[in-house]
């Protein structure tokens, strides 16, 4: 288990906050922010495969307007997307926490 930091917004917060980004190994776990704990659990397993795919659609289709909202608030962006449980849980979880760790 490692940890890092970055800037989320968090939801609870309604701020900037910075968070904790836990990986077992190569992947995002949980993040919580260290303002006011919140913790967010990342189970690859309780999403639909439908997600991934259309996530994967929408990055390759418009990739500044979706990267820059996936890193600018990417719990949110999670929410808004369509879909259930994700068909490539690993490759999503990978690609979703190298958004967040490209900071800009
Ligand atoms: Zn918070």
């Amino acid at each position: 288990m490692s940890t890092e930091h970055v800037e989320l917004h968090c939801e609870t917060c309604d701020l900037d906050t910075s968070h904790e980004l836990h990986y077992a190994g190569r992947l995002l776990e949980s993040t919580r922010c260290t303002r006011c704990g919140t913790h967010l659990e990342v189970n690859p397993r309780t999403m639909l495969p439908a997600y991934a795919h259309d996530l994967e659609k929408r990055i390759l289709s418009k990739p500044g307007r979706m990267l820059r909202r996936a890193r600018k608030d990417p719990w949110g962006y999670l929410r808004s997307l369509p879909g259930a449980v994700l068909r490539q849980p690993v490759k999503f979880v990978r690609e979703f926490s190298e958004v967040l760790r490209r900071k800009s």
